[in-house]
């Protein structure tokens, strides 16, 4: 990547990572998804956010954006470890739908269930949207695995 050294953050400058892990580590340990309202600090997004070139960027993503104090990076040992994980569920997405497809012969209409092929003891709840096809699925088991397609 040219232009990595203009994005690096200082805290990263002169380590050389794999993408992923470089990435993980560019996001605050409390962030949550912009899909929430509050960080697991309790920080508010709209309170922390600012406009730069007509965008809207965060602390929690940016890392030239500094105006959180409760901002905190990932270690490299557990950013390495969120990746690992998020491997892993990425694979167990993949698995559920596939088998879900396989399940339903590809036809993708109704709703059912079925033993998880990610866990022990995980019923696959899944459904079709009907007016397009899209599966949501989801295993009973907590942190199992869940699917939009
Ligand atoms: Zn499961």
């Amino acid at each position: 990547m040219s232009d990595r050294p203009r994005l690096c953050p200082p805290h990263l400058r002169g380590l050389d990572l794999e993408p992923r892990v470089f990435l993980e580590m560019c996001r605050c340990r409390y962030f949550t998804g912009l899909s929430h309202e509050y960080c697991d600090q309790g920080v508010k997004y709209l309170d922390v956010r600012r406009k730069k070139n007509g965008a809207l960027i965060h602390p929690c993503l940016e890392p030239e954006c500094t105006n959180c104090q409760h901002r905190e990076y990932p270690t490299l040992r557990e950013a390495k470890q969120q990746v690992k994980e998020s491997s892993a569920a990425y694979t167990r997405c993949v698995i559920a739908f596939t088998t879900i497809i396989k399940h339903t012969k590809g036809v993708r209409k109704g709703s059912g269930y079925l033993k998880c092929p990610n866990c022990d003891n995980g019923r696959l709840l899944y459904s079709f949207t009907p007016n397009n096809g899209h599966l949501h699925a989801r295993c009973s088991t907590p942190e199992c695995c869940a699917v939009i397609q």
